[in-house]
């Protein structure tokens, strides 16, 4: 078993530090863990929900340690971002550069609109606040620094009823995964643990069932993680999301190569 997406203590909304992933990592039988805490930002934007920059060196050393300490288990550097243009020398230099990361993760909780920041959690509730997720989704996927996009149907959690404009935004999401081959991730945390109500009833709130049909319509690979946030659940939803994908007929991403950077 493998997972691409874990948080520790530092975000302020997680338990646990790297020793302790791994320590459940191994004692569940996982052959890889991908330690991907949500970045801390050059300006220490959002710090509610993140580590600040001076917390940095101490996060890469936990995970350095791990992996002299636990020698059976693959353990990656990783961090989920949020992407903004301004972030791009950061992310490349800093992260992936100095800091010798192996891989980022595109986690968009926030976007850009009519020139403020939206939460992509509670406030896409308008179709035009769909448009503007999607196209600063889009414009993310495209910089190229991202090895996946964690949960990409996170607008699931506030727009809550299918209709033609959450079919728009779903189809301009794949068709860009499939033209920059980037994977997206079914999300365990989601399938295990998020539910809205909506008019027809309780749903999951992401992964959104029909997000993942119109999936099939297009060349794109998926790869399941648990975004576990507690070292005891960090394989959540992990086999739930790789059966959904099987029924659905979806490929699954192989990841290998984010090991050997
Ligand atoms: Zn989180
Ligand atoms: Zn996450």
């Amino acid at each position: 078993m493998r997972n691409y997406h874990t948080h520790t203590f530092r975000c302020n909304h997680a338990e646990g530090d790297v020793s302790d992933y791994a320590e459940a990592a191994v004692a569940k039988g996982f052959t890889l863990v991908g330690i991907s805490d949500h970045t801390p930002l050059p300006d220490n934007r959002w710090l509610f929900m993140r580590m600040g920059v001076s917390a940095l060196p101490a996060y890469v050393r936990a995970i350095e340690e791990a992996q002299v300490q636990y020698p059976e288990l693959v353990i990656l550097k990783s961090a989920e971002c949020e992407w903004a243009k301004e972030y791009n020398d950061f992310f490349a230099e800093v992260l992936l550069g100095e800091y010798g990361f192996d891989y980022l993760i595109l986690g968009c909780h926030f976007f850009l609109y009519q020139g403020g920041w939206l939460s992509s959690h509670v406030d896409i509730t308008s179709p035009k606040r769909l448009v503007a997720y999607t196209d600063f989704l889009v414009e993310s996927m495209q910089s190229g620094l991202f090895s996946f996009v964690a949960h990409p149907d996170l607008f699931g959690l506030s727009y809550l009823d299918w209709d033609e404009n959450t079919a728009a935004a779903s189809k301009d999401i794949l068709r860009a995964a499939e033209e920059l081959k980037l994977p997206l991730e079914m999300n365990g945390y989601g399938l295990v643990d998020r539910r809205v109500r909506s008019k027809d009833g309780e749903r999951t709130a992401y992964p959104w069932l029909p997000f993942w049909q119109l999936a099939r319509d297009y060349d794109v690979q998926v790869v399941v993680n648990s975004d576990a946030h507690a070292p005891e659940r960090i394989d959540q939803g992990l086999q739930e999301g790789v059966e959904m994908a099987k029924n659905l007929g979806l490929q699954l991403a192989n990841l290998d190569h984010l090991a050997r950077r």
